[in-house]
């Protein structure tokens, strides 16, 4: 007998809830991957990524090989895909792990109720699963905070180590092989971190074994090079998160071993807050499966009628990481060299887009999904719509980041601005916050491309406007 586990956002052995079960089944398993072309034409879908997910697909087929398997690699629309590959092999039943994304939701939907074969889905992608913290009235609720304090108060599920099972040797099954992006079009861009298993769970446990216990002084760094093995100021487990190379609760468990075998008082704090991290992934992911229209609009409905300016000039500017602003230009020259940026940076850049140039955030929300290794639906909109003002706990309309005073204090000195913009390296550090105001400013580098206070004024008047 034969069943298929289907690897979408879950591209590990270890503590995957799906394919476990379909290994313990005691049938032979054929580990199967889709590439879905309706997700390769998606304008959110980025070569930076695709990239990091083949690398990964390669690690994945090499562990399977290990276990006397290959990965099963097949190319087309999973509606087709999985009855045609189900028929040839005489598969029985299908697992898989959920996945809350609308479209995800209406894919899976429509292909179990057309399967003739038995259908089996868990929940794996989140610590805690949409649905299982709710408020006392049985609503999702739409605020982190006592979303977090509930959340704490729920039982965790143990991981559970790897169990060897059977899987199907593919002997005489026909597969593709992995791609390349070249192949599926795509252009080769940026130096990748190790995408595996083995990788994820070594930066883990680098990251639980010290670092964390100063995440608290450490969590707002401007990070400029994320994935060098010296310095750790927050995990950047993020990528790996995001194809599931390491599971949510793998995570969680390890951090909770931290703070069982520290005695630090601060230690333990830091080990909190990093927790509430790992809880805020749950957030956006539960507030993406309830409340599914965020995935194209407002959370809150009062800002559809939000007049956005639009400039395209401005928008360009700020993708090149050319808006005379150092720190946001540094941020997103960073992000188009290595597809991630530290969540600080993520935070002004969004608000300077949305607030400083009024740009709709779901453009500042694409590009993002365009060049982040780590780029997910749900944290995504969450933080974009967090900084735009229209999301769950967002920032208030009228609290606007002041690009250089933030600059000031997570910049101090301006090392993070020098690595990235080679223009502002001989800027004084007097200036290099504001290099516009020296009496001979940096010929190579762009003017202020809008006077801040003067945009925040605008910005509160087109807000208020809709209030
Ligand atoms: P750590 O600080 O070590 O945190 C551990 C983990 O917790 C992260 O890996 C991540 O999985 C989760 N996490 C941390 N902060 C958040 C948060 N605010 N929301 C949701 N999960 C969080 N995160 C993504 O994973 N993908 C995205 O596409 C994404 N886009 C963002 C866009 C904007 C505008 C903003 C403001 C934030 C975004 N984030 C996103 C959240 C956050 O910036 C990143 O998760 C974090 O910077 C990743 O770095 P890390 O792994 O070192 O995180």
């Amino acid at each position: 007998m034969t069943v298929i586990h289907w690897f979408r956002r879950d591209l590990r052995l270890q503590a995957n809830t799906a394919l476990q079960a379909a290994l313990d089944s005691a049938q032979a398993v054929i580990p199967l991957f889709v590439l879905d072309p309706a997700i390769l034409k998606s304008p959110s879908t980025g070569a930076p990524r695709l990239a990091f997910l083949l690398n990964a697909l390669q690690a994945l087929d090499e562990s399977l090989q290990a276990q006397g398997s290959r990965l099963m690699l097949r190319h087309g629309d999973p509606q087709e895909v999985i009855p045609q590959l189900a028929e040839e092999v005489g598969a029985t039943a299908l697992y898989f792990n959920r996945d809350y994304t609308p479209y995800a939701q209406s894919r899976d939907a429509a292909l179990v109720q057309s399967l003739t074969i038995e259908t089996h889905s868990y929940d794996d992608a989140a610590i805690l699963p949409p649905g299982a913290v709710l408020k006392d009235d049985g609503d999702p609720y739409m605020v982190y905070t006592p979303f977090m304090k509930k959340w704490k108060q729920q039982e965790k599920r143990e991981v559970t180590a790897f169990k060897r099972g059977k899987f199907h040797d593919l002997n005489g099954i026909a597969g593709e092989s992995i791609p390349t992006l070249e192949k599926l079009g795509f252009e080769p861009t940026i130096e990748l971190p190790p995408a595996s298993e083995a990788a994820a769970q070594k930066r883990l446990e680098r990251f639980v074994s010290g670092p964390i216990e100063h995440y608290a002084e450490t969590r707002n760094s401007l990070i400029a090079d994320p994935f060098a093995d010296d310095d750790m100021a927050t995990s950047c487990l993020s990528p790996y998160l995001r194809f599931g190379l390491l599971s949510p609760r793998t995570a969680y468990w390890s951090a909770r071993e931290a703070y069982r075998v520290t005695e630090s008082k601060s230690a333990r704090e830091s080990i909190e807050i990093w927790v509430n991290e790992l809880i805020w992934r749950d957030f956006y992911m539960h507030i993406m499966a309830h409340f599914p229209h965020v995935d194209k609009g407002n959370f809150r409905e009062i800002y559809n009628d939000l007049q956005w300016d639009n400039d395209e000039m401005l928008f360009k500017a700020w993708q090149d990481g050319q808006t005379g602003y150092p720190l946001i230009d540094a941020a997103m020259r960073q992000l188009k060299a290595v597809g991630w940026m530290p969540n600080r940076a993520r935070m002004i850049v969004a608000s300077f887009l949305t607030k400083d140039l009024l740009v709709d955030w779901r453009k500042g929300e694409r590009h993002f999904m365009q060049c982040l290794i780590d780029g997910d639906p749900a944290a995504n909109n969450g933080g974009w719509q967090w900084a735009a003002g229209t999301g769950t706990d967002a920032q208030p309309y009228f609290r606007i980041f002041n690009p250089v005073s933030q600059s000031e204090k997570f910049d101090p000195d301006g090392t993070y601005i020098r690595h990235w913009i080679p223009e502002l390296r001989a800027v004084p550090d007097k200036f290099i916050h504001a290099p516009w105001k020296m009496d001979e400013s940096p010929q190579d580098y762009p003017a202020p491309v809008v006077d801040h206070a003067q945009a925040r004024e605008r910005t509160l008047e087109v807000y208020k406007a809709v209030r």
